[in-house]
């Protein structure tokens, strides 16, 4: 296999039970899924691991890269600052070197320091065999215990029709036999309890005694257990794509010159379980959680940046940094069963208390940039102008009247007004 980084060979590594494919000139690594987990089981996380194989794709300026494996186009995945190769054919991931760390940091209840791939393998990568590292991962079962469920219900109108037949049949009893009444009528009204009206794009999630049995989802007319509750007992869950716009936010570039970006977030409930069960409110949640992810992403682009430096910026490349919010927003709002459609960049510009030495130094540079033009411009037809008197035989100059004419030609051609001759005549 070849290092798809630097097409060398790549050799097998073997450290503490674990086998990958590792590059000895870049220190890239190429990872399946499977030994990810192992290592996963080793370090001391505080959270499941994420497979980059099954995340979002995003487009970055980044060539892509051959999976040395399969030899397919491997795709990029944004994951907490890095971005890594993922192939998705393979389940396996490439890591350049220092990514690894960077991947696990965000699992591991301490913070692992950044370092290159071998040394964090070995240093952290450790067989544990003590009963906390257990304990951590049934906590988190519990957080994500819920998930979503169909409720069970029948068409509303065939219980309704039920429940008229059944008073028409009753009514000649209740004629003749007038105490069974007081007994009818509860039975009645508490059938009646179990029917629900939804509107289009409208959930309920339904509890029986405390227990959560199931989301009752579709538009029209329903009727299920009369015992079930709804968590939401005044409305019901939207199932609506919703749009999120916390306004401007103050944030520092990768230079720390503040800026005020805004975005929207448009985002709708996936899981009802999840959305009302493992969060308090979703969507506080998802407020807090956007305006979280725009400061971890801001921070790491400067507002601007020259075209010919090749690096990215905020302004530069709105579709790299708005992919990368989703990934980082959608990651942070699995947990309430939120599916995040897209994210956007809205405002993006200098805080005020810095705009106006920004503008002036945007300007300078404007100038700078125009007066290199005429410059290189008049030196080039000054150029051409005594090469072609010379080459014509039209004057012969010597090196003194040479610098003489340049001086002129270059007064004339670089100035910003209108030059005037004076022309010269030796009559006295
Ligand atoms: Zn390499
Ligand atoms: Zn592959």
């Amino acid at each position: 296999m070849k290092c798809p980084k630097c097409n060398s060979e790549l050799e097998i590594l073997n450290i503490n039970d674990l086998t990958v494919q590792y590059c000895k000139d870049c220190g890239g690594m190429w990872i399946k899924y499977a030994t990810l987990k192992k290592m996963g089981e080793m370090l001391e996380l505080k959270s499941e691991l994420i497979n980059p194989a099954e995340m979002e794709n995003i487009n970055v300026k980044e060539a892509p890269r051959t999976c040395p494996s399969c030899t397919k186009t491997m795709d990029k995945v944004y994951f907490n600052g890095i971005i890594v190769d993922k192939c998705s054919a393979c389940n396996s991931t490439w890591f350049d070197n220092g990514e690894l760390s960077k991947y696990f940091k965000l699992f591991m209840k301490n913070t692992p320091e950044i370092t290159d791939n071998k040394t964090f393998i070995t240093k952290y990568c450790i067989h544990k065999t003590n009963k906390d590292l257990k304990q951590e991962f049934q906590e988190l079962e519990i957080q994500s215990k819920e998930h979503e469920i169909p409720a069970f219900s029948i068409n509303g109108f065939v219980i309704l029709g039920i429940l008229l037949l059944v008073i028409l049949a009753a009514l000649p009893l209740c004629l003749i036999a007038p105490f069974i009444v007081p007994f009818l009528v509860p039975v009645v009204v508490f059938m009646a309890k179990g029917f629900k009206i939804l509107k289009p794009q409208e959930a309920l999630a339904l509890t029986i005694f405390g227990n959560y049995v199931g989301t009752l989802r579709g538009a029209g007319f329903h009727w299920v257990n009369p015992f079930a509750m709804s968590v939401t007992p005044m409305t019901t869950i939207s199932l609506k794509a919703m749009t999120l716009d916390n306004g401007k936010q103050k944030i520092n570039d990768e230079l720390g010159n503040p800026i005020e970006v805004g975005i929207i977030v448009i985002w709708e409930v996936a899981d009802t379980a999840k959305a009302i069960f493992n969060v308090d409110d979703y969507k506080t949640f998802i407020s807090a959680q956007s305006d979280s992810a725009l400061r971890n992403i801001v921070r790491m682009y400067p507002y601007d940046a020259p075209e010919e430096s090749g690096k990215s910026s905020l302004r530069g490349d709105s579709a790299e940094i708005s992919a990368k919010l989703k990934a980082e927003i959608q990651r942070n709002v699995r947990v309430a069963g939120i599916n995040v459609v897209d994210a956007k960049i809205t405002h993006l510009a200098y805080a005020p208390e810095i705009a106006i030495a920004m503008l002036q130094r945007q300007q300078a540079a404007a100038v700078i940039d125009a007066k290199k033009a005429i410059v290189e411009g008049a030196v080039g037809m000054v150029e051409m102008a005594l090469n072609r008197l010379s080459a014509n035989n039209i004057v012969q100059l010597d090196e003194l009247e040479k610098a003489k004419m340049v001086n002129n030609l270059l007064v004339t051609l670089c100035s910003n007004k209108e030059a005037q001759p004076v022309i010269k005549n030796n009559l006295h």
